[in-house]
């Protein structure tokens, strides 16, 4: 992979889903009744041609094809960040792009076949083995995983979830103590000493995910969801500990949805993604330009729920990685160049 985004501090990388049409020559992704989609791979980039023949160009640290498979992005997107977590360092991996372009398919894959499991499930994998070979410290590792729906915060590992209505269920809360460190309040932790249990843990929370949706209307692809491991590393006779946390983030769809005549809770849930996308844009945007030695004193991190929870997960001596998912279907040219635009942004 080459291209842009060795200076930076945030990589991003863009993955193509595969369109189910035939056979597609691989430097010329999509070609057909006005729209053109072409990659470079030695530079990353992406361009493109839309039915007006205006022409974009985009590039990235590194672009998955159609045909990239899911331990390929895992080994190059993800496997530096979980053992990054496992040495000390915060790390943030997101998928943000409209609705059906592969976001939970990357971040936690189909159930149905092994080889399609997604970042989380091989991070699970990757933790365990790396902790079992890691003799000279002692793990302690819990998980965390929340839901964020119109700026509003919920347990998916609320045992509740069983017996009680997602209105019933109390919400996550944001508390700020005297040092504006951030704590929360309501979102439970739960310890996990092997894979098995830990991916139980996942299964529990992504069961709750698609019920609760249910009762409120609120399809899944309207919030994001936050998946962390919390994890404590003490040396073999040493009494410090090192905390870390990994963060694993499907984000809401991005797509444009108040474009189509939409009615009043829909356009609602839309300003509450839209305005959450902005300001998680303006937090990546101003850590970029302190990184770049700008100064940059104040990084807008209160603005939302999803920037403050993750707020000592971004940026400095953070490993945050997002993939931006797109389709290159022609009728969703338009969603694929803002999703570029928004990656081109926080590059
Ligand atoms: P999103 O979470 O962004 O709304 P999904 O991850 O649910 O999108 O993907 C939509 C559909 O496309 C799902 O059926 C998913 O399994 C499939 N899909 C997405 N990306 C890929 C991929 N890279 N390879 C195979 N199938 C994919
Ligand atoms: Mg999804």
């Amino acid at each position: 992979m080459g291209g842009k985004g060795f200076e930076s501090s945030i990589e991003i990388f863009l993955r193509m889903r595969p369109i189910n049409s035939g056979a597609i020559a691989p430097y010329e992704v999509d070609v057909d009744a006005g729209t053109v989609v072409w990659t470079i791979p030695r530079q990353a980039s992406l361009g493109m041609m839309n039915h007006q023949r205006e022409h974009y160009n985009f590039s990235f640290t590194g672009i998955f094809q159609m045909e990239s498979k899911q331990d390929e992005v895992f080994h190059k997107v993800a496997h530096k960040v979980v053992v990054g977590a496992l040495d000390g360092y915060n790390g943030t991996i997101f998928a943000y792009g409209q609705t059906g372009s592969g976001k939970t398919y990357t971040i936690t894959g189909g159930a149905e076949r092994y080889v399609d499991r997604g970042i989380i499930p091989r991070a699970i994998s990757l933790v365990f083995s790396e902790v079992a070979e890691r003799s000279e410290y002692t793990y302690t590792i819990h998980f965390s995983y929340l839901e964020v729906y119109n700026e509003m915060g919920y347990d998916l590992l609320n045992p509740d979830h069983e017996t009680k209505a997602l209105e019933d269920l109390p919400k996550v809360t944001l508390l700020e103590d005297e040092d504006s460190v951030f704590h929360l309040r309501n979102l439970s932790q739960h310890l996990a000493t092997n894979e098995e249990e830990a991916l139980n843990l996942l299964f529990i929370g992504d069961t709750n995910r698609i019920i609760s949706s249910t009762p409120m209307n609120m399809a899944s692809s309207r919030s994001h969801c936050i998946f962390t491991a919390h994890i404590v590393a003490r040396k073999a006779g040493e009494d410090t500990i090192r905390r870390s946390k990994l963060n694993l983030v499907d984000l809401a769809g991005s797509e444009r949805v108040w474009k189509s005549g939409v009615d009043g809770q829909i356009l609602r849930e839309a300003k509450y993604i839209n305005l959450s996308l902005h300001f998680l844009e303006q937090v990546i945007v101003a850590l970029q330009e302190r990184s770049h030695g700008l100064p940059r004193n104040h990084i807008p991190y209160r603005n939302s729920m999803m920037t403050s929870v993750l707020r000592d997960s971004l940026g400095g001596n953070c490993r945050t990685v997002m993939i931006a998912t797109v389709t290159i279907a022609q009728d969703q040219l338009e969603e694929t160049i803002s999703t570029c635009r928004f990656a081109q942004r926080v590059a």
